[in-house]
């Protein structure tokens, strides 16, 4: 064995092989692999072996496509089949639900570049002959699906990076990970010790065990699986004889089943509700190349409705049943990147669809150790959208909940309730008692909105509007008409304090610092000048700053802080979580109803628009933010938890007079719309440049320098090629809920982010992208927005329905 190696990668399934082969095909070539038995002895052996490109979340769709047009350089390069079977394939509906969901599915698919289709039952029914019409209304097709031989594959990815100069060591475990003080590893295996520069752990089953190696507890779990062979079948070999094709594959929604042709007969897998997590706490290291006892009593429900959807498996035998364990995250969505606080220590894993994501996997893992960045959008997989409060019990609860949803319909409007509720502030009975629907804001209970007396605190999930609607609209006009007040708690908090505090936030961030007592708002970019973060930060004296940004890139964010620290120690940063809570009062009252519960001065000469003040409220030690997110008259209040049920009492009591409301996130996000304000993960994502973002006026291209600057400046002196707009839609029962396609004429232009109806202005708004030469075209009606399938006339509109003079915000 090699005594040195740049990078080892920990696993010879199909994910370690390809995070393998791409970083050789990146120029990496002393890159090693380590398997403990041979390749492929996780999941990946026994996978049913089918691909696809869709996926709820467009960034990861992209890379599955990218994974499926991989296969034929692997071949290539190689020397090795996958046996790819690209027959295509169909969902099928069975509700009117499902079909709205598939038109969601057909309509996002439209910018993604990928051909699908609404067809017919009867026209599924000529490309797959047993299904029974009678139980389906409608299918979508998408020629982009298949499958191939799992085991050959990942041999494909092995070899082709051998071919590149790969070394692959087979039985040989890795048993310790040791960081020596230079920051490299000390990679101890059966058969001996190799120093590496990077650790990947690409573990599968076992990627909690290696983890734990280094002291981490990743959120992963392990599900097991059935999938049967049927004999081979007389209805199959007539449809290939007559058409000279195999059946297609079949996504039967209200079976929870998958099927295909396998050889002669049928493939049939379910993920049935009667679901078996599989060694929950830890993975025996014994576990081979072997299956799990077959039980089709577990699966029985979901077969019997198998057997009715297409008839003729009831004459089929079965030749075989496989039941093997794979992996999962909490959301089912893979878990790559970094791991915070550890140099050069990455993650693989948690990838539940290794045919159909592990391309696109290796490919931006490889990107991210050797360019420094992923090189796409992947916040949807990346490891650090998960911290501590994901537990092995919580993983447990929602993998459980994945699994058995995994052919349900989400709503945009629905919650899931598993490990819930898991973090709550101390208002939570007070938001319960005052009827809060509660929204879970990745692990923190939050309220959404808030049920009038005598209505069920309870959504009514649809992707048309539903029993929410009126509600939030009485919240947004109670907040525009006098004063709301609205929990923050979940956003991210931060404190950064030191000497090199100002150098270091203004090397980081796009605008200048503020004077002490003021705050700006500003955009973070990485080296190409993206948008990778977008704060709020107030100056609260000469060495210290606080930070306000999504709670749910804390750790992300975290990460990329703590690179870009000063190794002088000059600055230090602490996320608070919820060491702060945070409420918020907004609207014309907003004023006067703190005025009564703080012995400070707020008016508006002494407390100004974007002024930052430590403050008692409510004789409580509060940090004050004059600013708020509904573009009104508003203060962002924080406090520790202790205070923060107290501080709620004296501004409800303060407020009466004023008939101060509780409102929800839902409200606050209906109420940004109409100033045109975007959203972290929505309008701001990795994949926009901050000009094209809008978010032009905080970029300082006169600031020495600050990260992504050379970037920033050519995207300004070139132009956006696409920019972030505003449209009124003319909507009537379902807005936008992102990821629809604008068109243009008779084309597809851009899509959108983000939208819905914005009660006060009573309108439907979406916001998008869409090229800058359309930019500015606000004639009436110019373009349109797929809602559910049908094209709805669209404004472009230049400036905010609501306060475009921001009179209010600064009132
Ligand atoms: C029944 C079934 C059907 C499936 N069907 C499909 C399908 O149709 N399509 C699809 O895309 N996916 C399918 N999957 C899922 C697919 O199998 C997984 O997504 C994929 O195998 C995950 O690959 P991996 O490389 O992450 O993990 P694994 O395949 O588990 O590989 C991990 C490897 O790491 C090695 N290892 C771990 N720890 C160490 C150590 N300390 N030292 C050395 N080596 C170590 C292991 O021996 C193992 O070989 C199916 C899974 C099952 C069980």
């Amino acid at each position: 064995m090699k005594s040195h190696t740049q990078v080892v990668v920990i696993g010879g399934g199909v994910v370690g092989c390809s995070v393998l082969y791409h970083l050789t095909k990146l120029g990496w070539k002393d890159v090693t692999l380590i398997e403990r038995d041979e390749l492929t002895s996780g999941s990946s052996w026994h996978a049913a072996g089918g691909f696809h490109t869709l996926n709820g979340d467009p960034n990861v769709a992209q890379l599955q496509s990218y994974t499926v047009d991989l296969y034929k350089e692997l071949e290539e390069i190689s020397g090795q089949s996958c046996s790819l079977h690209l027959t295509g394939g169909v969902m099928l509906a069975d509700t009117p639900e499902r079909m709205d969901f598939l038109r969601l599915a057909q309509a996002k698919g439209r910018y993604l570049g990928m051909d699908l289709e609404l067809i017919s039952v009867a026209e599924a029914k000529t490309m797959f002959p047993i299904l029974d019409e009678k139980h389906f209304i409608g299918a979508l097709w998408d020629p982009v699906e298949g499958h191939l031989d799992p085991s050959g594959t990942t041999h494909a990815y092995a070899k082709a990076a051998r071919v590149n100069g790969a070394t692959v060591y087979r039985h040989t475990k890795v048993e310790e990970l040791v960081q020596t003080p230079d920051g490299t590893w000390d990679v101890i295996t059966t058969k001996g010790t190799i120093r590496a520069e990077h650790v990947v752990n690409a573990g599968g089953l076992w990627a909690r065990e290696c983890g734990r190696m280094v002291g981490i507890e990743l959120p992963v779990l392990a599900m097991e699986h059935m999938y049967l062979l049927t004999d081979e079948m007389p209805e199959v070999t007539a449809h290939n004889e007559a058409t000279g094709k195999e059946l297609i594959g079949v996504l039967d929604f209200g079976g929870e089943i998958y099927t295909r042709q396998e050889g002669k007969g049928i493939l049939l897998g379910t993920y049935e509700q009667n679901c078996r997590p599989w060694s929950p706490r830890e993975t025996p290291w014994d576990f081979g190349h072997e299956l799990l006892p077959p039980d089709l009593d577990r699966i029985a429900p979901e077969l019997e409705v198998g057997f009715e959807h297409f008839p003729a498996l009831q004459n089929a035998g079965i030749k075989q049943i496989i039941n093997g364990p794979f992996t999962f995250a909490p959301d089912g969505n893979p878990l790559v990147g970094p791991v915070r606080g550890l140099r050069n220590y990455w993650v693989a894993c948690g990838v539940m669809a290794g045919f159909s994501q592990g391309g696109g996997v290796g490919l931006t893992l490889a990107n991210w150790m050797v360019n420094g960045d992923p090189g796409y959008d992947i916040w949807g997989m990346d490891v650090a959208r998960y911290g501590t409060w994901a537990t092995l019990s919580y993983t447990n609860a929602k993998v459980q909940e994945n699994y058995r949803r995994r052919f349900r319909i989400r709503f945009p409007n629905e919650e899931l309730p598993a490990a819930r509720p898991h973090q709550t502030t101390p208002l939570y009975d007070r938001m319960l008692a005052a009827g809060a629907v509660m929204g879970d804001s990745w692990g923190l209970e939050t309220p959404l909105w808030f049920a009038p007396k005598g209505v069920e605190p309870k959504d009514i999930v649809s992707f048309r509007r539903s029993n929410d609607f009126h509600p939030i609209g009485a919240e947004c006009r109670a907040v525009r008409e006098s004063v709301g007040i609205t929990e923050i708690a979940n956003f991210a908090k931060y404190e950064i304090t030191g000497p090199g505090a100002e150098s270091f936030l203004s090397k980081l961030m796009t605008n200048t610092m503020p004077k002490t007592g003021r705050i700006v708002l500003t955009p973070m970019l990485n080296d190409n000048g993206k948008l990778i973060g977008d704060f709020t930060i107030a100056r609260a004296g000469k060495e210290k700053f606080y930070m306000f940004g999504s709670s749910q890139a804390e750790i992300t964010h975290m990460r990329w802080f703590e690179k870009h620290l000063p190794a002088d120690g000059s600055a230090a940063i602490r996320a608070l979580n919820l060491g702060w809570v945070g409420l918020s009062i907004a609207g014309p009252n907003a004023r006067k109803v703190l005025a009564k519960v703080t012995g400070e001065d707020v008016s508006g000469e002494a407390f100004r628009f974007m002024d930052f003040r430590e403050m008692d409220v409510a004789s409580a030690p509060c940090k004050v933010n004059r600013i708020s997110y509904t573009g009104d008259l508003g203060y962002e209040i924080w406090m520790a938890p202790e205070y923060e049920r107290q501080v709620y009492q004296a501004l409800m009591t303060a407020g009466a007079e004023y008939n101060i409301r509780n409102f929800g996130m839902r409200a606050l996000l209906s109420l940004r719309l109409e100033k045109n304000f975007g959203t972290w993960f929505r309008e701001f994502r990795p994949i926009y440049g901050p000009y094209e973002a809008d978010l032009g006026r905080f970029v300082k291209l006169s600031k020495e320098s600050f990260i992504g600057r050379d970037a920033a400046q050519r995207e300004f002196e070139e132009g956006p090629r696409r920019r972030r707009v505003s449209f009124v839609v003319d909507a009537s029962d379902a807005d936008v809920m992102g990821d629809e396609p604008i068109w243009h004429g008779d084309k597809v232009i851009g899509w959108v982010t983000s939208g819905g109806y914005a009660h006060f202005v009573e309108r439907s708004l979406a916001q998008g992208y869409v090229p800058a030469a359309l930019a500015e075209e606000t004639g009436e009606g110019a373009f349109e927005i797929e809602i559910l399938g049908e094209r709805r006339k669209a404004t472009l509109i230049g400036e905010p329905l609501f306060g475009p003079k921001a009179e209010r915000m600064r009132m």
